[in-house]
C-alpha cells in the first residue's frame, strides 16, 4: 500500500520561476516526483498546480473548493508569490464565485486554515521579494504576515530563493514525509531549513582564498574574489557552492557572477552590483547580528 500525501500549489503574485525551477528537479525527476513514491511507501499527490495540471476552468478550481471542505490537516499547501492586499486585494484573483472574482488572499487564507502546513516557495512568498519591493503599490505581504493578519497559527516553512533550488523544495517535502514537520531547531530565525540555508555562501566559496589574500576582481571575467563587484556571498545563507545548479553543472559564482543574495529577506534592498560596504571583515558571519543590534 502506498500512502498519498496531497499537495496543493497556489500561485500568488509571482513570475512562475519557482515552478519552472521545480520542474528542473534532477533526482528525483519531476515525473518521478509526480508518479512514483518519493520515499518508500509515500507518494505526493499534486492535486492542484495551474502551470502543469491538465484540468482547467471549473474542474480545476473545484479541487480548491473541495480542499477547503476537508477536515483540517488533509494536505500540504505550497505557495509561490507574495499576497497582494491593496485595492481590496484585487490585484491577483483566481476564478469566480457568484460572478465575483476570488482574490488570491481569500484562496490562501481558506486553504491555509485547513492545511497541515504551509510552504512558502521562493523569496516572494517568504520575504515579499519583487512584488513587495518599494514602493509596493499592490501592498504585497509575505505568507507569514498574511497568516498573522488573519490570526492563523499554522506551521510555516520558508524556502526562499529567486528561484529556489529544486532540491530545497523536494528535500524539505521529503524530510516532512520521513520525519514529520521540522522542529524549531531545524529552522533558522527566518524559518528556513538549516539543512539548506545553514551556512554562508562565503564559507564554502571556491574563491574564498582570493578574498582572504585580498585579491579582488576589478571587472567581470578577472581572476579573484567578486566582493568588489557586489558579491553578497558574505551575508547570504544557502548551500549553492556545494550543491550547484542545473543538475550539478555550475552555480552563480562558478559562472563568474557575484551572488545577489536572493535567499535573504533583504534581497530587494541589496543593490545588485554594488559592494556591501559595511561588512566587518573578517567576521563576516556576524553581519546580520550586528545589523539587528543597531
Ligand atoms: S565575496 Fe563572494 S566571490 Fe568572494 S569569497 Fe565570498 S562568496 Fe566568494
Ligand atoms: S548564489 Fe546567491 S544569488 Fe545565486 S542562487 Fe545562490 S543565494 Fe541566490
Amino acid at each position: 500500500m502506498v500512502k498519498e500525501i496531497p499537495l496543493v500549489w497556489l500561485p500568488a503574485a509571482a513570475c512562475t520561476g519557482c515552478s519552472v525551477s521545480l520542474l528542473n528537479t534532477a533526482s528525483p525527476t519531476i515525473k518521478n516526483l509526480m508518479v512514483d513514491p518519493v520515499i518508500p511507501g509515500v507518494h505526493i499527490n499534486l492535486r492542484f498546480h495551474p502551470t502543469i495540471m491538465a484540468a482547467s476552468g471549473d474542474v480545476a478550481l473545484g479541487v480548491l473548493e473541495d480542499a477547503v471542505q476537508e477536515p483540517e490537516g488533509g494536505y500540504v499547501l505550497a505557495v509561490d508569490g507574495a499576497i497582494p492586499t491593496g485595492a481590496t486585494a484585487g490585484y491577483c484573483n483566481m476564478g469566480e464565485r457568484d460572478g465575483q472574482p476570488v482574490t488570491i488572499e481569500t484562496r490562501f487564507i481558506e486553504l491555509a486554515r485547513k492545511a497541515l502546513a504551509v510552504l512558502a516557495v521562493g523569496t516572494c512568498a517568504s520575504f515579499g521579494g519583487v512584488p513587495a519591493g518599494e514602493p509596493n503599490p499592490s501592498n504585497c505581504v509575505t505568507l507569514k504576515r498574511s497568516l498573522e493578519q488573519h490570526g492563523i497559527d499554522k506551521p510555516l516553512i520558508n524556502i526562499p530563493g529567486c528561484p529556489p533550488h529544486p532540491d530545497w523544495f523536494v528535500g524539505t517535502v521529503a524530510s516532512i514525509l520521513l520525519n514529520g514537520l521540522p522542529s524549531a531547531d531545524d529552522l533558522d530565525a527566518d524559518l528556513r531549513p538549516k539543512t539548506f540555508y545553514g551556512k554562508l555562501i562565503h564559507e564554502n566559496c571556491p574563491r574564498r582564498a582570493f578574498f582572504d589574500e585580498g585579491k579582488f576582481a576589478k571587472k567581470f571575467g578577472e581572476e579573484g574574489c567578486l566582493y568588489e563587484l557586489g558579491c553578497k556571498g558574505p551575508i547570504t545563507y544557502a548551500d549553492c557552492p556545494t550543491r550547484h545548479w542545473n543538475s550539478g553543472t555550475s552555480w552563480v559564482i562558478g559562472a563568474g557572477s557575484p551572488c545577489l543574495g536572493c535567499t535573504q529577506p533583504e534581497f530587494m534592498s541589496l543593490p545588485y552590483y554594488e559592494k556591501v560596504t559595511d561588512v566587518q571583515l573578517p567576521v563576516v558571519g556576524a553581519y546580520w547580528q550586528s545589523k539587528e543590534a543597531e
